[in-house]
């Protein structure tokens, strides 16, 4: 069976991460975030993450190779058999290059869902954002100091500071957009979604439905 993939697309703070988490259990697919791929290689301090998190807290950009590599790796592992969500991948053109000849050459089918939110909510939105430096959930502050998963306390990401989401929403702008272009050109299919002013679920719900109506059989709904 043909392996899936569920592109999602947007800036910081679209809910990208919170659709992928809604999503991977109903669909059957893998969760990729290169976001919690990087701060993890960041925590463990190695190599690779000490050069990622100048870029990080910068609200910079990783170099394109850098990650290009982790999700060429990561895709090739088991649980990606049925097919995987990218959560904040590609975010440059090149990225999105190599991607489309991944995917091309493993006979990987593909749906670009571009969540739309305006950047006065998402700026709203980071300011109140936390995650757990444990488990990696996200949450916001009107949920408590506390992860529900694991109990740990949740903190403000060192980049959600409103001077890195300037930065990060500049990155967006020059380096990310650019991307949407790329596919239209390509003529990848884009699926536009309202990410704001409604619920999650209800966010994602659509998404689903485009996605059975895209991907059929070969992807599992709940
Ligand atoms: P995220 O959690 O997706 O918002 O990502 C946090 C940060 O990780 C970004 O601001 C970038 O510094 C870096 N990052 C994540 N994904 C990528 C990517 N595809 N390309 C380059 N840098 C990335």
């Amino acid at each position: 069976m043909a392996q899936f993939c569920l592109i999602l697309f947007g800036p910081p703070g679209s809910g990208k991460g919170t659709q992928a988490a809604l999503l991977r259990g109903r669909l059957g697919l893998a969760h990729i975030s290169t976001g919690d791929m990087l701060r993890a290689r960041i925590a463990s301090g190695d190599d690779l993450g000490q050069e990622a998190a100048a870029y990080v807290n910068a609200g910079a950009l990783v170099p394109d190779e850098v990650v290009n590599r982790m999700v060429e790796d990561r895709i090739q592992q088991a649980d990606c058999e049925r097919g995987f969500i990218l959560d904040g991948y590609p975010r440059t053109v090149a990225q999105a290059r190599l991607l489309g000849a991944m995917l091309k050459a493993r006979g990987v089918r593909s749906l670009v869902v571009h969540l739309r939110v305006s950047y006065n909510e998402i700026t709203a939105r980071l300011s109140a954002r936390r995650q757990c430096a444990r488990c990696g959930s996200i949450s916001n502050t009107s949920h408590g100091e506390f992860c529900v998963t694991c109990g740990s306390r949740m903190a403000l990401r060192q980049d959600d500071r409103p001077e890195v989401v300037k930065q990060r929403l500049e990155a967006y702008e020059a380096q990310t957009k650019p991307v949407l272009e790329y596919f239209r050109e390509a003529g990848v299919k884009i699926f536009e979604v309202e990410g704001g002013g409604r619920t999650p679920e209800a966010i994602a719900m659509e998404i689903e439905k485009a996605v059975e109506v895209d991907a059929g059989a070969n992807v599992r709904t709940a």
